[in-house]
């Protein structure tokens, strides 16, 4: 039995050499979207085996489900450096730079062709449904590090790898209804407030819906604030815009160290908290906060920033980059990190509203990330049972 003691200590990425033992395993990816396959890139160009196991029937699947939104950030920066390296060899063209794709755009001109390319090495319709390390649970310790990781699919199917790069996202998990405060997302949040000011939407806040039933009029939503005062209102249809939250479930066997609140490992934490943060100042990072008690796994993307919603993919293609330079045992690489973002935030709601001036919008929303609250409306706590047509 292992006797490890456990104070809460500061992660420090290990710098392992890849190990003799499982060096001749792959490095699994976890999950196709843009940072999954972006990974893939790298570990490509630096000719590290690896395989990507995806849920989905397509690269994207989950970017696929939005789109019909158009990005807010344009083309030079959803497009990953080592992708592109391998794209263009392949003689593709990059689409416009300035240009903001819709998501199904994201996949026909960047994704798909990448997938393609990438061939054999990602599995489709691969669900992971937990991931160990061959013959340790979360507890054993002893050679713990020199096992590699095995990787069961929810088909019952079992692989192993020497590392693991989790970029399953966090679409498929999204937060619950009734939790309280909706993120707003920023050029979605700059028309909102046009509307709401030109009394077209009605705004209520401070309204922290408790629960929801079904009436001969529609469905009825009530709210219990923290004093105990209630209001409903009757609506037609629910849309629940209240975020994401990451699945760790399938690596409890192994030791992450997640930040209580966010979800993150708790030295991104203070660097993406919305509370301090849009996305357009989260500061480039990479290996050193990425790492977990377990040597080898990595959540990148977006699942790597938990609950907070200030992800960009370019932040993404840099954690990859880091972390994978990491796996081949450049250090100095990954230790290096590089984010080339414009001074004024690739998510700031003036290039968003820019973006809608120029194109136009998708769906008549647009895609965005936190950066301006809406206005608060009062609410007459009596004034429930109005709709909002
Ligand atoms: C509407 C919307 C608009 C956005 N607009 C922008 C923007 O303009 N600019 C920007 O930079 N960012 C934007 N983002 C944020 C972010 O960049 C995207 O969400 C991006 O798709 C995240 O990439 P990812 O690879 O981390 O995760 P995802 O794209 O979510 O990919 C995760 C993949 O993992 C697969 N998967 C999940 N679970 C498993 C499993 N158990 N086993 C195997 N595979 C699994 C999924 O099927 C999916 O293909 C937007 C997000 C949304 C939702």
């Amino acid at each position: 039995m292992s006797g490890g003691c456990c104070g809460p200590a500061a992660v420090e990425p290990k710098e392992l050499a890849p190990r003799a033992e499982g060096a001749e395993l792959p490095v699994v990816v976890i999950g196709a979207g843009p940072v999954g396959l972006a990974a893939a890139a790298h570990l490509a160009g630096r000719g590290i085996d690896f395989l990507v196991l995806e849920a989905g029937d397509q690269a994207g699947a989950s970017v696929a489900r939005w789109g019909h939104v158009r990005t807010f950030s344009p083309w030079r920066f959803n497009i990953d450096a080592a992708a592109r390296r391998l794209l263009e060899a392949d003689g593709w063209n990059a689409p416009d730079t300035d240009w903001p794709p819709t998501g199904a755009e994201l996949i026909a001109d960047y994704l798909a062709p990448l997938a393609e390319l990438l061939g054999t090495k990602i599995r489709l319709g691969a669900k992971v449904s937990a991931i160990s390390r061959l013959g340790y649970d979360r507890v054993r310790t002893n050679g713990r590090d020199d096992a590699p990781f095995l990787i069961r699919l929810d088909s019952g199917e079992e692989l192993q790898a020497r590392a693991v790069i989790d970029a399953s996202g966090t679409y498929t998990s999204p937060n619950v209804l009734g939790g309280s405060g909706l993120p707003a997302r920023g050029a979605l949040g700059t028309r909102l407030r046009a509307h709401v000011e030109s009394g077209r939407i009605r705004l209520l806040t401070g309204f922290f819906t408790h629960r929801v039933r079904e009436t001969a009029e529609g469905v009825e939503v009530i709210s219990r604030a923290p004093s105990g005062a209630e209001q409903s209102v009757t609506v037609d249809l629910i849309v629940a815009a209240t975020g994401y939250r990451p699945d760790h479930s399938f690596a409890a066997e192994l030791r992450l160290d997640l930040d209580p609140i966010l979800g993150s490992t708790r030295a991104l934490a203070p660097l993406i908290d919305p509370n301090q943060h849009s996305c357009g100042t989260v500061p480039g990072h990479g290996v050193n906060e990425l790492s977990h008690p377990e040597p080898g796994y990595y959540a990148v993307g977006v699942k790597s920033y938990g609950r907070a919603p200030t992800f960009l993919m370019a932040t993404g293609y840099e954690q990859v980059r880091s972390v994978v330079a990491a796996l081949a045992g450049d250090w100095e690489a990954a230790r290096e990190v590089h984010l080339d973002l414009p001074e004024t935030g690739v998510c700031s709601s003036s290039l968003a509203e820019a973006q809608e001036r120029r194109v136009g919008l998708a769906t008549g929303i647009s895609g965005g990330l936190l950066s301006i609250p809406l206005p608060p409306a009062t609410v007459d706590a009596g004034s429930g049972g109005g709709c909002c047509g």
